[in-house]
């Protein structure tokens, strides 16, 4: 064995070299070898077309793909999301789509087809905003997409010059119909020949000089009696905790009501323009069978 080192170190350097070139080039052509047999045998299997299923089964394997519920407008980059000054330093990247929303542009076919499953069983939260409310198309959903809708989560983030006025309490004083907004929204909700539950959110906001009573009073006053038997219910919201206890349903009947956050009916909802203070009261109204458990469970605690 030792002869044999011997004689081998004994070789000159560039016998040496030659062997190690040789070896080298033989494992690399080897590779490559079986790299073409095997891009040969994929090249000669058969193929499986995702588009060759049949529809109903491309519909269950899409609902696999959708994980959240789609936004419009959709939400602003967030400051983590948002490219930072050491982006500015590296090689541009593109962005990479991938998941559900990617099937959109894989084809027009596919386009159709998930935009009709995500209608279907997401609930599409449209936001209603200064930015867009006078804007013909308020979001960019496709008509095909919009009559499709099933869940919608209206967001109607309300300023007073939304309302027509700067002071809100003259709004409030016409009636509906006059209002151009509730008849925009009307007619895009009119649209959604499919529309089968609709949540609507009425966030006060902008004018620091107007108490926020006046913009969910106004509001929910006018969608309250609009001709779309979907509105479930009509929430209240604005900027900080605390606001906004109860909200107004609708009940099995069609009729409005007032409930707490835990759904208990408190009180009725009249048919007409509720006043301004009556709205003020039910809004803040403790519930009494809240109170109720409340109390037991303290006594089961003693
Ligand atoms: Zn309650």
């Amino acid at each position: 064995m030792s002869a044999l080192f011997v004689a081998r170190s004994s070789l000159p350097l560039s016998i040496r070299s030659f062997y190690i070139s040789s070896a080298a080039l033989c494992i690399v052509g080897l590779l490559c070898h079986q790299a073409y047999q095997r891009w040969q045998a994929s090249k000669n299997a058969p193929r499986f077309r995702f588009l060759d299923l049949p529809a109903e089964l491309r519909e269950n394997i899409l609902l696999y793909t959708i994980d959240r519920d789609p936004s419009y407008p959709a939400k602003p980059k967030t400051a983590a999301q948002s490219p930072g000054w050491m982006s500015r330093l590296l090689p541009s990247r593109k962005p990479v789509i991938t998941g559900g929303p990617a099937l959109l542009l894989a084809s027009r076919q596919l386009h159709d087809e998930y935009s009709a499953v995500l209608a279907k069983i997401g609930t599409f939260k449209l936001v209603i905003n200064a930015h867009n409310y006078q804007k013909p198309a308020m979001w960019q959903v496709s008509a095909a997409t919009f009559a499709n809708l099933r869940h919608v989560r209206l967001e109607l983030h309300l300023t007073p010059s939304m309302m027509g006025s700067f002071d809100p309490r003259n709004a409030s004083q016409s009636p509906a119909t006059e209002w151009p907004l509730y008849l925009h929204v009307c007619r895009a909700l009119a649209k959604m020949a499919r529309l089968n539950s609709l949540e609507m959110y009425v966030h006060a906001c902008g004018d620091p000089l107007w108490n926020p009573l006046w913009l969910w009073h106004y509001a929910s006053q006018a969608f309250k009696q609009a001709d779309v038997k979907q509105l479930r219910s009509i929430r209240f919201k604005m900027d900080g905790p605390g606001l906004g206890e109860n909200h107004i349903a609708r009940t099995s009947g069609g009729c409005w009501e007032w409930r707490c956050r835990k759904e208990h009916p408190i009180r009725d909802e009249s048919e007409g323009w509720l006043p301004v203070r009556e709205l003020c009261a039910a809004l803040y109204r403790e519930c009494a069978s809240c109170q109720l458990q409340k109390e037991e469970a303290e006594r089961m605690n003693w």
